[in-house]
């Protein structure tokens, strides 16, 4: 629950407010770019409009539900039904409850009928266990890198999951059964590929599944202002020559969607549409790179 006490002075007047445990994560601002920005420190967000119509309350309540620091509430103290976790795409799951350990970044449970698969790791709640119980379990975690494993191992361990994560960021993930290695593309579960994409780490994977989303953990992204994909080099970690480079090699493969671990999703488009922006993505990276 959000601190009335620790309200951030620098949040818009009115009834929303961020508190000062806020971790930066940005996870607010990916879901409402209108109501949500950084405050001056440049750690903090704070709300910088109140929510006015029915869709923007929404908007701050799926905001306060993904929040890992619980920054995020209303000085009435107004509750809602809980809307997470939320179906995103059909059979594809936001679980909510983003972890601080994987600095609020999102997690995915997509239903499949040979197995469901998590991707990436939500904090580990009786409650959410008792809803992933409830559709089936969790056959396969898929782990897109190092610093989104979160609590990936007490879910495998509830559920008795294999758990996917590159050789280059294995470390972060000793309880792994199978690990992935070079940039080859391999099948991890029906219907799935692993497409290694080094770059915002060495392990760095996204993973495909054949409904056409691309999970694209902290590597691609859409951006809510310019409404275009979007890949951003002050947040990789390893090498961004690699990482546009891997974006490059993105060309090969039909999805129709983005879905980040960290950052906005994209709407559904078509696949062509989407190769269009892709190309045109990596040929304006290409080009500040060139220019440095
Ligand atoms: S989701 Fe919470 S922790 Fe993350 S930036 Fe927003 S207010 Fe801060």
């Amino acid at each position: 629950m959000a601190r009335r006490d620790r309200r951030h002075p620098e949040n818009v007047a009115g009834d929303w407010f961020v508190d000062d445990r806020c971790i930066g994560c940005g996870g607010s601002v990916s879901l409402a770019p209108t109501l949500f920005g950084p405050a001056s420190d440049g750690e903090h967000f704070v709300m910088t409009r109140q929510p006015a119509t029915e869709g923007e309350i929404l908007q701050a309540q799926l905001a306060a539900e993904v929040c890992p620091s619980r920054s995020i509430g209303t000085e009435s103290g107004v509750t809602w039904r809980r809307h997470h976790p939320l179906e995103i795409t059909p059979g594809t799951w936001r679980t909510g409850s983003n972890s601080p350990g994987t600095a609020g970044g999102n997690a995915f449970l997509v239903q499949r009928a040979e197995g469901n698969l998590l991707v990436d790791a939500p904090r580990f709640t009786p409650s959410l266990c008792a809803w992933m119980e409830s559709l089936g379990g969790i056959t396969t975690i898929l782990l897109t890198h190092r610093d989104d494993v979160g609590d990936a191992e007490r879910y495998a361990d509830a559920f008795g999951s294999q758990v996917v994560i590159h050789a280059a960021d294995a470390e972060a993930a000793p309880f792994a059964g199978r690990i992935l290695r070079g940039v080859e593309t391999c099948e991890v579960a029906v219907g799935v590929l692993a497409i290694p994409t080094p770059g915002h780490t060495e392990g760095h994977v996204m993973y495909l599944n054949d409904d056409g989303t691309l999970f694209t953990g902290d590597s691609l992204g859409w951006d809510p202002y310019r409404h275009d994909l979007g890949a951003e080099p002050s947040v990789c970690w390893y090498s961004w020559p690699a990482q546009v480079g891997s974006l490059q090699r993105l060309d090969g493969f039909n999805f129709a969607r983005v879905v980040p671990t960290h950052g906005t999703m994209s709407p559904t488009l078509e696949p062509g549409d989407m190769r269009r922006r892709l190309q045109a993505l990596v040929a304006r990276l290409q080009r500040d790179l060139a220019d440095e």
